[in-house]
């Protein structure tokens, strides 16, 4: 199958180029020229599957110059016992009656980058092999949580990679950084940078494009690459748990084969719906994709309006990974609507010319025939948390809330009663503050005796990897100003 630039239909390459290269050279982002279709019954074989089959089956159909045994060897690694604490990997928990959870973050960081890059970096040393890449990769990342740890903990002594990853000294939570600065492996590096996320991002973007940085690392055996959300490599693995959950629910009776199911999902950067969009299209039956945004809620107005406008306040909010202004693989989406490469670049530079831009009528039909946006303030996220854990005894982190928020007011608003699945992005352990807050607690302990609380309030245990923090030793607690972020790279790749 040939990948293509968003921006430029002639650009193409196959899928080991595109997942090597990460982004394209115009800009643009490296998508399949076409969806592949499930065969007919696919979903009935897959049913009887285990998660890690249906990560090579799925994934195959996207990556010809794989061979099935090399995937599968991939998934074994991948979505093994010593690292999801479920062997559904991704297990679909039923609330009610047409109401089911989605949960993905029984993986190593207890958050939903797992399902992605754990796998990735064996299709990147794979891809790296394929196209003769001789030279150590190096991945370089800037984090404001979640990411950050996710990337460490998939390239973690993997062979022909290190990986160094930056964070913003004041910018993320004491669990994170705990988690980061505890980090395993012989290859990884952490250090956080004086300043904010985006100091923190800005002075990775300059590594990235500093020729003298190259030449010298080129010369040492490396070369520079990431681990973002734009990369193919990330994407496609997350395909695999929509087709796999909608296995599971007509496998456990939950639903007839066949029938449409509505998805929703807390969103940031575009890249977890894109792929349920993915899903459907290969013949998954999906109903409404519904887009769930915090405060920051630029894509509730795009997908209702058809107006893009990065032009406002940028809120902090209890859902931190969802803080985001310009959410990168929508210009996949875009793509999608008409196939046509002209009109994403006329989109794409007015977004970096003025930060705003409409489409077009038809593209606005287009978009509301299929996707439902809300947002969901803090304080009402608060309250949802509250809320689901008396009303199911089930509790969940503040991104999943607001989804469980705008689902409910997709409801009331369409009437629409088919199945709902919501995405569930991250472990409530991760965030025990906010989550105590929500069910009433007013003193909060200290450090890490926050998970100790929540077990004690809730009855439930705190994942191991987190749990586990306590017994870790630092390993990193390096900081640097940004403009010497260079000497760090330097330093590690000597
Ligand atoms: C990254 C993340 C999101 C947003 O996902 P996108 O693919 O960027 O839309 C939501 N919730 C959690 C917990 C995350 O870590």
């Amino acid at each position: 199958m040939q990948y293509i630039s968003t921006r430029n239909k002639e650009n193409t390459s196959s899928a080991s180029c595109a997942i090597a290269q990460g982004l394209a050279r115009d800009g643009g982002l490296m998508t399949p020229a076409y969806i592949p279709h499930l065969p007919k019954n696919a979903l009935e074989e897959l049913c009887g599957m285990s998660y890690q089959q249906r990560a090579v089956y799925i994934m195959n159909l996207f990556l010809e110059e794989f061979s099935v045994n090399e995937l599968a060897g991939f998934a074994a690694k991948a979505y093994g016992p010593d690292k999801f604490d479920t062997p559904a990997v991704a297990p679909v928990h039923t609330l009610e009656n047409g109401l089911h959870c989605l949960e993905l973050w029984h993986g190593p960081t207890c958050a939903f980058k797992d399902m992605a890059l754990q796998m990735l970096p064996h299709l990147l040393t794979a891809s790296l092999k394929k196209t003769e890449e001789e030279k150590t990769v190096c991945i370089l990342v800037a984090t404001s949580g979640d990411t950050g740890k996710g990337a460490l903990e998939g390239f973690k002594d993997v062979e022909n990679t290190r990986i160094l990853v930056f964070y913003p000294k004041d910018g993320v939570a004491a669990i994170q950084e705990l988690q980061m600065n505890t980090q395993e492996g012989g290859n990884v590096g952490v250090c956080s940078v004086y300043g904010n996320f985006d100091d923190a991002q800005t002075g990775v973007k300059k590594l990235f494009s500093d020729e003298q940085l190259r030449a010298e690392l080129a010369q040492r055996g490396y070369f520079l690459s990431s681990a973002n959300s734009i990369n193919w490599g990330r994407v496609l693995p997350q395909i695999v748990y929509y087709v796999s959950a909608y296995c599971d629910m007509v496998r456990d009776g939950k639903i007839a084969m066949g029938a449409p199911i509505n998805i929703c999902v807390p969103t940031g950067n575009f890249g977890n719906i894109l792929s349920a969009y993915y899903a459907g299209e290969m013949g998954v039956p999906v109903g409404k994709l519904i887009c769930a945004s915090n405060s920051n809620n630029v894509l509730t107005e795009f997908l209702s309006s058809g107006v893009y406008d990065r032009n406002r306040t940028f809120y902090n909010t209890m859902s931190p990974s969802m803080d985001i202004l310009i959410s990168s693989n929508l210009e996949r989406l875009l793509y999608a609507i008409n196939e046509d490469d002209e009109e994403v670049r006329g989109y794409m530079q007015q977004l970096s010319e003025s930060g705003r831009y409409e489409v077009t009528e038809k593209a606005k039909n287009w978009i509301t025939k299929r996707f439902f946006a809300g947002c969901c303030d803090d304080a009402n996220t608060q309250r949802v948390i509250g809320q689901v854990y008396k009303k199911y005894n089930y509790l969940i982190d503040p991104h999943t809330a607001v989804a469980f928020d705008v689902v409910d007011q997709y409801r009331a608003q369409t009437g629409d009663a088919a199945p709902m699945l919501i995405v569930s992005t991250a472990s409530p352990f991760k965030f025990c503050d906010n989550v105590l807050g929500a069910l009433g607690q007013t003193e909060i302990a200290g450090g890490l005796d926050v998970l100790d609380q929540l077990t004690e309030v809730t009855g439930l245990t705190a994942p191991a990897p987190l749990a586990g923090l306590k017994n870790k030793a630092i390993r990193f607690d390096q900081s640097v100003e940004k403009d010497h972020m260079v000497d760090m790279v330097l330093g590690m790749l000597d």
